[in-house]
């Protein structure tokens, strides 16, 4: 901080601000700009990239200072939100030209990344949160202030709290007192959030008493009490597009916690970090915003409530069943902008002219989507009950159509305050200023032509500016021409270089009507225009339970369209059935990007007496995909989407669990082992009958005996204590004996064949396990040096022999514990190496002398 010397009063006025405001940028509004000054202004200067200066410069304590132009705010405050930082802004509350002294400022909005209006990504939600820890576990509520939709749920361990945290992502978490280190530790490395403590006035809260109408949990209200009052403090305004709280059950919808999520790659790829080649990019066949942000939610929690299941399953055959009904309301759903969002800007007093035409044109799509939709139900009972929740809320809205159109120009203009936005024949007063506007420019027009003939000056003209008026100009060269000035009542105003300009008294008494037209009928618009917002704001229930309509619409659409692109099946799910049989089945993702001719299916069965399938095979021979491939069909049977198979029937799972791949969780520096053992754990611990693990070669994190103790010890305890349906894959092949014991555990490989001495993968799953190992060829693959891959070869022959191969007992290249000698000259083996990358046809004789001598010299040398 600056030192503090004598302070100017309007630096005194900004450090008082300042002191309520500690978290946040303040935008001190001097003029046309927005300055900044100590630290804020050295943090935004290097933040926004903007210049650095000084007030004060000669003073002995300069103090910093940067700005930026109050027009061109919008983007620096968007660039800070991004970042996760608050902006308070500082508005001059009256003119400072008529101010006496100081001129009176105000914070009139608190900007945070949670309540962010501007931009919000349209594609997803941008949630808020808030958070009430208590002895019986935590309530945590949630709202995208850009839908007004409120939502809250208790959750009793912390691990549950986590899961639903990093599925939420919020970009702002209001809590009433900070949490500690450690706890708020682990909700960073789940998401990336500002943090914002804050203690709600007793006086706000009973306002929002209505909201809470279905919300039983005295902690579930507190934690939305204290979301409202948040937000409310922050917009300085009642927010009143709330829609009314709901409460939810975390375990009303298929279990998958963050570990789960991240490896299934269901919303970002795991290198990447970006939704591309994720599930949610690969089913987004969405037209609408809203649409996309729903897809999103129903992906976040799939369904286990076999008849919600079916309900969406249907409208999806139905869908499917007429092509070019389809295509009319996608067509049809193209043309609807985020009805959601234009509500939000309608309740807040943000919208303008355009987005109320855009609400028109969004609001004009809808008779024709409920046509198309008629046409599919025509005549079939099944079909209508299949929609009757959706199309109760398609309703057009026709008294709000007919309002905007009758009152906004097609041509509006973008700001509310100039003018130029309301139609002619709207309004009688605002026709009349217009009249007396026309007939003034064109008695101007007159008098110029009229004015011309009298004087005989073709270059005299009529003009205006905003200084001086209205004036006629004569240019010097003519000025001759005008010998009787006083006769005709011209009266000098101003003189330019070559040029003089007039006024007469009747041309200053029609600028003072035509200014006084324009300035009455400019606020005269103004008020018309919030009168037809404040006219379609009482619409805005009805609007969004039409936005919500046409959002699964949208959803279910692209379901459809999905399926019938990649031949997708319906499958059949059961909630009391074991049996699971997908047959011929594809991981959408991977099919998608390597071609749809590349991919070879797998059927994947497991009968109600099989619980666990041990797959075993070469490395890149397509187990982790085969493995994934079943969770990703899982989850999209349960979102109520159709599958990648020929046919599929399933049980419905309650919880997913994965232990898959090597992904270190390098942010919480934990090891890979330790990973494993977590993820591990958390199915052992929650696992119930009805879910489904799996297990991507657990154990390798470890030492070789270690691991298959660990692996066989996991699979007799789960085979054992849950009826859970688990896939592990494995590279021991010591395990695949426990068919033998176990009777729930079946063996499958992915096959591979041996073609000239090379690897062929087949990635077909075959019964049974795998014969040999192939850790070799997939060394050869990566190119290592032919001397070590022939010793791997015999190292691996010497122990199978040890171990009496005919037993039917099976190493893996990496179970190596004890070594046998080497039989082989080392000085030969660096000989054969040394020929081996020799490359005769890029080699000049020169090097081929140095090679060779080489040779002769490691020889002679004998070492
Ligand atoms: P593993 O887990 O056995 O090491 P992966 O499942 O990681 O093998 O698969 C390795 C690669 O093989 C994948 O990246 C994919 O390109 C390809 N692959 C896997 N399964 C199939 C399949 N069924 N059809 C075609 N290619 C596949
Ligand atoms: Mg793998």
């Amino acid at each position: 901080m600056v030192q503090k010397t004598k302070k100017t009063p309007m630096m005194e006025q900004y450090e008082a601000m300042k002191a309520k405001y500690p978290d946040a940028f303040l935008f001190f509004r001097l003029g046309d700009f927005y300055e900044l000054f100590n630290d804020d202004a050295l943090k935004a200067a290097q933040l926004l990239e903007i210049t650095l200066t000084s007030r004060n410069k000669n003073a002995e304590n300069p103090i910093p200072m940067c700005g930026v132009p109050y027009h061109a705010a919008g983007d620096y405050i968007r660039q800070l939100i991004r970042l996760g930082y608050k902006v308070a802004i500082a508005e001059q509350m009256e003119d400072p030209k008529q101010a006496k002294g100081m001129v009176r400022r105000e914070v009139i909005r608190l900007i945070t990344p949670g309540t962010y209006l501007e931009e919000g990504s349209q594609q997803r939600n941008n949630y808020i949160c808030s958070l009430l820890q208590s002895k019986s576990g935590y309530a945590l509520a949630h709202s995208d202030l850009g839908t007004g939709e409120l939502q809250v749920t208790q959750l009793t361990s912390l691990e549950s709290l986590l899961t639903e945290f990093a599925q939420l992502q919020p970009s702002e978490l209001v809590v009433e007192t900070e949490p500690d280190e450690d706890f708020l530790d682990k909700l960073k490395r789940l998401a990336d959030f500002t943090l914002s403590v804050y203690s709600p006035d007793p006086a706000a809260i009973e306002d929002q008493d209505q909201l809470l109408t279905a919300i039983e949990g005295a902690d579930e209200r507190a934690a939305l009490t204290l979301l409202l009052a948040y937000v409310q403090a922050t917009q300085f305004q009642m927010v009143d597009h709330w829609q009314e709280a709901e409460h939810y059950e975390v375990d009303h919808y298929l279990h998958l916690d963050h570990y789960a999520k991240r490896n299934l790659e269901l919303t970002e790829s795991i290198r990447t970090r970006q939704q591309a080649n994720s599930l949610l990019a690969f089913l987004n066949q969405t037209r609408t915003a809203m649409g996309s942000r729903l897809l999103r939610q129903w992906l976040d929690r799939p369904l286990i409530i076999a008849a919600d299941i079916e309900r969406r399953q249907n409208c999806v055959a139905d869908l499917m069943d007429q092509y070019f009904v389809r295509l009319e309301i996608q067509e049809q759903l193209k043309g609807v902008y985020d009805l959601e969002r234009l509500v939000a800007k309608i309740s807040m007093g943000s919208v303008n002219a355009r987005e109320l035409l855009q609400l028109k044109q969004s609001l004009a799509k809808v008779p024709a989507i409920v046509h198309n939709l008629q046409l599919l139900l025509a005549e079939d009972e099944d079909r209508q009950a299949h929609w009757q929740g959706v199309l109760e809320s398609l309703t057009a809205l026709p008294e709000v159509v007919d309002l905007i159109d009758r009152a906004i120009d097609p041509d509006a203009n973008v700001q509310i305050t100039e003018g130029d936005i309301i139609r002619d024949g709207f309004n009688d007063q605002l026709d009349h200023y217009r009249d007396a506007m026309r007939h003034g420019k064109a008695w101007i027009a007159k008098l110029q032509a009229d004015e011309r003939e009298r004087t005989g000056i073709k270059s005299l003209k009529v003009g205006y500016n905003k200084v001086f008026g209205y004036y006629i100009e004569v240019t010097k060269a003519n000025l001759h021409l005008l010998d009787d000035l006083e006769e005709n009542n011209y009266e000098r105003k101003q003189t330019l270089a070559n040029a003089e300009r007039y006024i007469t008294p009747e041309l200053k008494e029609m600028e003072r009507t035509l200014l006084e037209a324009e300035d009455k009928s400019i606020d005269l618009e103004y008020q018309l225009f919030i009168q037809v917002r404040d006219q379609v704001k009482a619409y805005k229930q009805d609007l969004q339970a039409l936005a919500k309509s046409v959002a699964s619409l949208d959803v279910l659409q692209s379901f459809a369209q999905i399926s019938e692109d990649y031949q997708f099946v319906r499958p059949e799910i059961s909630l009391d059935d074991r049996n699971l049989e997908i047959i011929d089945s594809r991981h959408p993702v991977v099919e998608a990007v390597i071609g749809k001719d590349q991919f070879v299916p797998n059927s994947i069965e497991m009968d109600d007496k099989t619980n666990v399938l041990l797959i075993t095979g070469p490395n890149m021979s397509g187990k982790s995909t085969y493995m994934r491939q079943l969770a990703l069909i899982v989850i999209m049977a349960q979102m109520g989407c159709d599958v990648p198979a020929k046919s599929a029937k399933m049980p419905i799972f309650d919880q997913i669990f994965t232990r898959i791949g090597a992904a270190d969780d390098l942010i919480s520096g934990q090891s890979t082992f330790m990973v494993e053992m977590l993820e591990a754990n958390q199915a052992i611990q929650y696992a119930t009958d009805r879910s489904l693990l799996l297990f991507d070669e657990i154990g390798r994190g470890t030492s070789t005996y270690d691991g298959i103790a660990l692996a066989q010890a996991i699979l007799e305890y789960l085979h054992d204590h849950l009826e859970a349906k688990l896939l592990f894959s494995t590279h021991y092949h010591e395990l695949t004996s426990l068919e033998d014991s176990l009777p729930g555990l079946r063996n499958i490989h992915v096959g591979a064949s041996e073609k000239d001495g090379e690897l062929v993968f087949l990635h077909k799953i075959f019964p049974g396990p795998a014969d040999r190992s192939y850790g070799i060829h997939v060394a050869k693959l990566a190119g290592m040096p032919k001397s070590l891959l022939a010793n791997a070869d015999r190292i691996l022959k010497d122990l199978q022999a040890s171990h009496g191969e005919d037993q039917g007992e099976q190493l893996s290249l990496f179970s190596v514990a004890e070594t046998s000698p080497r039989a082989e000259d080392p000085t030969a083996t660096w000989v054969m190496d040394q020929l081996d990358q020799v490359d005769l046809n890029d080699t000049t004789p020169m090097q081929a002398f140095e090679l060779l001598r080489k040779l002769v010299a490691k020889v002679e040398g004998g070492d």
